[in-house]
């Protein structure tokens, strides 16, 4: 990877992370336009309630994306030079896929296998016998 393309990832990451910890993303009152009334309306609480709970389960979804956009800034900061590689096996990640995620952390084949740790229909490779 070269430097320009370190850098651009970097500040997509930083966009990303400024995005995940500021209020930005998430607006749960999109019906809210007149603040005066905030209180006055008990009619508005259930949907409000119910805007908050789909906000904080989206949030909490975000939350490891944050983790993995905190822990790719230091990983470009401390070792940069294996940034961008698969944290599993080690080949170079596609620049696309960085730069479509750039906090990923896994080649697609070892993410497939990330994804379904345990059960299921692994296939098997002769080498994982070895
Ligand atoms: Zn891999």
């Amino acid at each position: 990877m070269t430097d320009a393309q370190r850098e651009e990832l970097s500040k997509l990451l930083l966009a990303l992370h400024a995005e995940l910890t500021g209020k930005a993303p998430l607006k749960i009152e999109p019906n809210r336009t007149d603040e005066a009334r905030i209180g006055g309306d008990e009619d508005e609480q259930p949907l409000n309630e119910m805007m908050q709970a789909i906000a904080s389960s989206r949030n909490r979804n975000m939350d490891g994306v944050l983790k993995r956009v905190v822990k790719a800034l230091g990983k470009l900061r401390n070792d940069p030079d294996s940034f961008g590689e698969c944290e599993d096996c080690g080949d170079p990640l596609p620049f696309g896929r960085l730069k479509a995620m750039p906090y990923v952390e896994f080649c697609v084949e070892c993410q497939g296998k990330q994804d379904k740790p345990k059960g299921g229909p692994t296939r098997k490779k002769l080498t994982d016998y070895t």
